[in-house]
């Protein structure tokens, strides 16, 4: 439970608190022209190395703490800002010579990465590779690569002939490779459709084995999942007190609203799940702390969170009324960011039916 914390977490929660209201929130205003007083500031706090490996100089934080942070920065409505490094990905624990070619580049922020995995609707066959000698020829398309248009490399899944499913990192630049459409989504941010025709990538830039490909890229999608959990829990936290204060404050028809029944049923289903979600997505991160298998139950809070959150704000709007739907309003820019969640790292209904495969064919998750 969020309240179970160390003395050290609690002091982490604490100065994360301190930090969103002191530093944070009067940068949040323009998020682009203060980009790097943010990034400065983050790093001066320690918060920037969390999602780094030691080996590199980062801290390397536990899931539970990665999520005390994530969910004390979005009770502030802050998570949208570039509080923390880049983070390995797929590329986790990569031998030479990917480390010092695209891990360490990446961890300093000299180079940018993406991550190739939706493959378009009219993809006749998946991204696939053959190895001839020391060279990969790569052909296919990844469709949905976030950043991909400022990346220096993309890690996309490529099926190796006979071996496979491999992460495989390619240059953005190599010949062969063609930007099909560059377009950005309602939550504000980008994406590059690829095509790549007859790439050619040194095999040395497969990461890990061929066949190790697809647990490499969930176990990556797997910790995207619980951010974006954590993340949804403390976004709801922020609406609900922006809300709580609306239905206390006079409104024009001589009662507040928070003194109509009807409201404060909503207002408590809202409270429900809030507290359902943050609840649940606390005990997995511990889960995932102790060394266990998450994955169900990762799902199970990613779906759930991200369309508590969908609903939360959704319902928001609905009792806060015209103006919250005024562009620029905050319940206006938080409708379009958290939709996104529901797609981005699995469709709500793909992993439902995955969580249900965990239990009915595999034998795994718990309640
Ligand atoms: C903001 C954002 C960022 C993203 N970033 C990346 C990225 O960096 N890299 C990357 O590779 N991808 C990225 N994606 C793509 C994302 O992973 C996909 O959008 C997501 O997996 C859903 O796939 P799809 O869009 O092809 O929809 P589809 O798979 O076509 O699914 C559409 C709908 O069809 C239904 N459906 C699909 N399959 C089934 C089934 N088997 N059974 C029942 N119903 C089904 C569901 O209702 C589902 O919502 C991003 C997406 C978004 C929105």
């Amino acid at each position: 439970m969020p309240e179970s914390l160390t003395p050290e977490l609690r002091r982490l929660r604490d100065e994360t608190h301190a930090f969103a209201r002191g530093t944070l929130a009067p940068l949040a205003a323009d998020v682009s022209a203060n980009r790097t007083r943010i990034i400065d500031a983050s790093k001066a706090t320690g918060l920037f190395f969390m999602t780094q490996p030691r080996a590199l100089g980062g801290s390397e934080a536990s899931t539970l703490a990665m999520t005390v942070v994530r969910d004390t920065l979005a009770s502030h409505n802050l998570s949208h800002l570039p509080v923390f490094g880049p983070g390995p990905g797929v590329l986790a624990g990569a031998d030479e010579p990917i480390a010092s070619r695209y891990l360490a580049p990446l961890i300093a922020g000299e180079k940018r990465g993406a991550f190739g995995f939706t493959e378009p609707d009219d993809a006749t066959r998946p991204t696939s590779g053959r190895i001839d000698g020391d060279m990969l020829t790569v052909n296919g398309q990844k469709s949905y690569v976030t950043g991909g248009a400022q990346a220096d490399f993309v890690t996309a899944l490529v099926e190796i002939d006979g071996q496979g499913p491999a992460m495989v990192v390619i240059d953005t630049d190599a010949p062969g490779v063609r930007t099909r459409q560059v377009f950005g989504s309602l939550d504000g941010t980008h994406h590059a459709w690829f095509e790549f025709d007859n790439v050619q990538v040194p095999a040395a830039h497969i990461v890990g084995k061929p066949g190790e490909g697809l647990p490499r890229a969930l176990r990556q999608i797997g910790d995207t999942r619980i951010a974006f959990a954590a993340q949804s829990v403390g976004l709801m936290r922020w609406v609900l007190e922006y809300l709580a204060a609306h239905l206390k404050a006079p409104h024009r028809s001589g009662m507040p609203l928070g003194g109509r029944e009807g409201v404060r049923l909503r207002y408590a289903d809202l409270r429900i799940k809030a507290y359902a979600a943050r609840s649940m997505v606390y005990r997995t991160a511990r889960l995932a702390d102790d060394g266990e298998n998450t994955v169900n139950e990762g799902i199970a809070c990613k779906v759930f969170a991200t369309e508590a959150v969908g609903e939360v704000v959704d319902t928001a709007i609905q009792l806060v009324g015209g103006k919250a739907l005024t562009v620029g309003h905050p319940l206006e820019t938080l409708y379009r960011r958290v939709r996104a969640m529901r797609l981005a790292e699995g469709a709500s209904d793909v992993l439902r039916l995955n969580l249900a495969r965990g239990r009915l064919d595999l034998e795994k998750g718990r309640i």
